[in-house]
């Protein structure tokens, strides 16, 4: 007779707890796994892939808008309009077809799936509660070993009127599209939405506190990307912050810390995101917390608790899907089927589905220079060969960074169309640890934007200089 229930409990079915339950039950394990809310988390439910939906759907204006150089007719603005309502009811079909898709992985490798809300009663026994009948007795059950996978939850400043906005989660939901909106904040979340809304013909204010957003980001690339924004129409405001929010008769008022208001029908706050810990019973079981809320770990993904690990957002480091899941992976394998697995957390590329994109892999031009001392730097910027005949304005940025001693590249970033795409390739190469020669040695593939990654020759001197816009324009 086993001494628990259960070999492996994981709390959270999202992307990293998915991955961990599958394969711990592929390697034999006996695995349960406590699902509150929706299976596959925050990014099938509320994060990348409607994010990825909505940033297509957004992009057809501008796509049809580009089509007239091409000789298409132009489509007369009242001509076309868009179907919100039809938008959000085809994401939500297409997530719930994925919510099905991940049940079926999960019980297909032997795991079973508890519907409920887990919190830990001590080191080894867990509370399952149905959220839909919270006064129901809870079923205990007992694990031998524990993952923590609860990812985070959206965050927003503590100012009056503060419960008038709302956060990415409502925004997948929300039953009319605003026509005019202010985005705070500065990080993925505050670019990728002003991109979307303004895309779908919203009036966009995006207001960040500090002097350039995207902070720990390339520098050339957030000036860059900022003067992109620009151009197609975004209100963007640094050094800019949110006192308060009203509700007046058209809508809302938004005060700014400068003085200024923001008249607008909706408030977005992509203010950051928070480890999901509350009522987790952690105290209870005595696994600690770091400095900034999230759960402690070692390299082992292992809390405080021997037998109690954590991976994802809840321990607030890259908190990136991928990253989750090659957590859960790795983890799972250590503690069934030890194979040597490991998660570097060095190059990690990742995106920005801002429009343009704006893609990365490796170290940017400043924390090159600090780490490595002397770096060459190639910049190009251009004009992508679609918009000679569209005429768009639009440029695109590619820059590598190389350590001058070793001649590595060890930086990669580009802002442009389908950076994202570009980036996973080339991150390879960074990966392995390609130097400015080997980029050199390839032949490129014309006419491509990507192929100017392996032309670039001229170094650049000085950071990127955007240019002087004419006050009317
Ligand atoms: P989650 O996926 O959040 O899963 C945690 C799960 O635990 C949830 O389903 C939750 O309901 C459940 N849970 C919590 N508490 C309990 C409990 N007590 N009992 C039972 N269940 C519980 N990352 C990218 O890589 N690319 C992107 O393009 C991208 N876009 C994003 C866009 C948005 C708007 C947001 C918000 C995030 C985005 N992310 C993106 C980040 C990505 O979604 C997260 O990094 C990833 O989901 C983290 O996975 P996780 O397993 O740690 O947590
Ligand atoms: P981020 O932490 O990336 O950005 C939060 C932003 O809000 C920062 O600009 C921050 O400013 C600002 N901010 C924080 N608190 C306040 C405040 N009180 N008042 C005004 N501004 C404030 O969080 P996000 O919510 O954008 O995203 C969470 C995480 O999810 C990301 O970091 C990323 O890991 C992941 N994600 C990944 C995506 C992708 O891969 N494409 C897409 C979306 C999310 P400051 O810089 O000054 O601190």
């Amino acid at each position: 007779m086993p001494q628990y229930d259960f070999d492996f409990f994981v709390i959270g079915g999202g992307s990293g707890g998915t991955r961990a339950s599958r394969i711990a039950a592929a390697h034999g394990a006996r695995v349960g796994v406590a699902e509150e809310r929706y299976l596959g988390g925050t990014c099938v439910n509320v994060g990348c892939v409607p994010k990825k939906l909505f940033v297509y759907a957004s992009h057809f204006p501008e796509e049809a808008g580009d089509a007239a150089g091409f000789g298409w007719d132009p489509i007369p603005a009242n001509a076309v309009r868009h179907d919100w309502g039809k938008l959000i009811a085809n994401k939500n079909a297409e997530i719930a077809r994925l919510n099905g898709i991940y049940r079926r992985l999960i019980e297909g490798a032997g795991a079973k799936i508890f519907d409920k809300r887990a919190k830990l009663r001590d080191a080894h026994t867990l509370e399952l509660v149905d959220p839909k009948l919270p006064h129901a007795p809870a079923e205990i059950v007992t694990a031998d070993k524990i993952l923590i996978a609860t990812g985070g939850w959206p965050t927003k400043p503590d100012i009056p009127g503060g419960e008038l906005g709302i956060t990415s989660n409502e925004c997948f939901f929300l039953e009319r599209f605003p026509e005019r909106v202010l985005v705070v904040g500065g990080g993925y979340i505050a670019v990728e939405f002003a991109g979307i809304f303004h895309g779908f013909g919203a009036a966009v204010t995006q207001i960040y506190r500090g002097d350039r957003f995207l902070r720990g980001f390339d520098g050339d690339c957030r000036a860059f990307l900022a003067e992109e924004m620009r151009k197609k129409g975004v209100d963007l405001r640094f050094r800019a912050d949110i006192a308060g929010i009203e509700q007046t008769g058209d809508g809302l008022a938004a005060a700014l810390k400068d003085g200024h208001t923001v008249h607008c029908d909706a408030v977005m706050f992509a203010t950051g995101r928070a480890p999901l810990t509350r009522n987790l019973g952690l105290e209870a079981a005595g696994v600690a917390l770091d400095g900034k809320g999230a759960i402690a770990v070692d390299a082992g993904w292992r809390t405080s608790v021997p037998n109690i690990f954590a991976i994802g957002d809840v321990t607030d480091r890259l908190n990136l899907t991928p990253v989750a899941i090659a957590e859960g992976h790795a983890l799972a394998d250590a503690l069934f089927n030890p194979s040597g697995r490991s998660v570097s957390y060095e190059n990690v590329p990742t995106c920005v589905f801002s429009q343009p994109n704006l893609g990365t892999v490796g170290l940017t031009e400043e924390d090159a220079a600090k780490r490595h001392g002397a770096v060459d730097i190639y910049r190009a910027t251009f004009r992508p060969m679609k918009h000679t005949l569209s005429g768009r304005d639009e440029q695109t940025m590619m820059k590598l960074v190389v350590d001058r001693a070793s001649q590595k590249v060890v930086g990669l970033h580009i802002v442009g169309p389908d950076a994202g795409e570009i980036v996973q390739g080339f991150a390879v190469a960074i990966k392995m640890g390609a130097t400015k020669k080997d980029f050199d040695a390839t032949i490129g593939i014309h006419p491509t934007a990507a192929e100017e990654l392996v032309t670039m020759r001229t170094k650049a001197s000085g950071p990127w200089q955007a240019p002087v816009r004419k006050a009317a324009e």
